[in-house]
């Protein structure tokens, strides 16, 4: 094409470009075009700088886009950051540690993360919050509560309908299972949720928190063998972090003088 070909095609194109942004969709350059364009002006960037910018515009409106959704398919029942977790106010964790498996290479390598430790603790919190850091990297994530997850299964085996339950809790690259060990399940489910154990083991990555100690998840699945069997699969390739102490809203509430010292020390053990 001719220069004159080229400036004939370029205005044409310029009359139709919210039409052309829209239709490939590009919506975020579709949307920030003028404010953009004049933007490029002011700053007298060169036409490479420009185009760069514009398709970092729409790279970012991407990403934020995926995560939104990530975070939607995830069913977190709150959303909780690493930002705002008081690592100062809890001495057994060691702030590296959580660091490091925020970086998710646990997650590319199919390995496990069990929190343990008392109610209160901020169990949850780091596990919804290592889960945004999942969704972040690209890490396809959901969040379950144990009894739900179990409930669920149970309803599906008796409708006949438990690969396909097994299948669906089997695919995301991150399951979080919150609070194993609330309530005892009899050695049905137990087995029911060895059989999820095993599908996901050395593919997905699995996270769980739980208030009992490992000692006793014979007594939470009421079968000394399936709990033996499960904690050989969830703690080869696992990290375990154990927290101690107080409940954190209890020890907030105690140090601002709402509860008296004895209930707010004795309740969080
Ligand atoms: P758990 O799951 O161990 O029972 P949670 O994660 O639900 O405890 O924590 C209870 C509440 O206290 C939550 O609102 C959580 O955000 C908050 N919390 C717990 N520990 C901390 C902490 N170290 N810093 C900030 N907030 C915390
Ligand atoms: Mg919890």
């Amino acid at each position: 094409m001719n220069e004159t070909g080229i400036k004939h095609r370029a205005i044409l194109a310029s009359e139709n470009l919210s039409e052309i942004l829209l239709s490939l969709k590009l919506n975020a350059m579709h949307d920030r075009l003028e404010t953009m364009l004049d933007m490029c002006g002011t700053a007298d960037l060169t036409h490479r700088e420009s185009l760069a910018l514009f398709c970092d515009i729409e790279r970012e409106r991407r990403s934020e886009r995926r995560i939104t959704m990530g975070m939607r398919i995830a069913h977190f029942p709150f959303i909780r950051t690493l930002d705002t977790f008081d690592f100062s106010e809890q001495a057994s964790i060691d702030p590296g540690q959580i660091r490091e498996l925020a970086l998710c290479r646990w997650i590319a390598g199919g390995d496990n993360t069990i929190l343990l430790g008392p109610p209160g603790v901020g169990k949850t919190h780091l596990a919804i919050a290592l889960g945004r850091e999942a969704i972040i990297r690209g890490y396809s994530t959901m969040f379950v509560t144990a009894v739900g997850l179990l409930a669920n299964l149970t309803k599906a085996h008796s409708e006949n309908k438990l690969e396909q339950r097994l299948a669906y809790y089997a695919k995301p690259k991150l399951l979080i299972i919150d609070e194993l060990g609330y309530l005892p399940f009899d050695v049905n489910t137990a087995h029911l949720f060895f059989q999820l154990v095993s599908k996901r083991y050395g593919k997905s990555a699995t996270m769980i928190t739980s208030n009992r100690a490992f000692g006793e998840w014979g007594e939470i699945f009421g079968d000394h063998v399936v709990a033996t069997a499960l904690l050989d699969r969830l703690l080869h390739n696992s990290h375990v972090i154990t927290i101690k102490g107080e409940s954190y809203r209890l020890k907030t509430k105690r140090k601002s003088g709402v509860l008296p010292m004895t209930l707010a020390q004795n309740s969080g053990q």
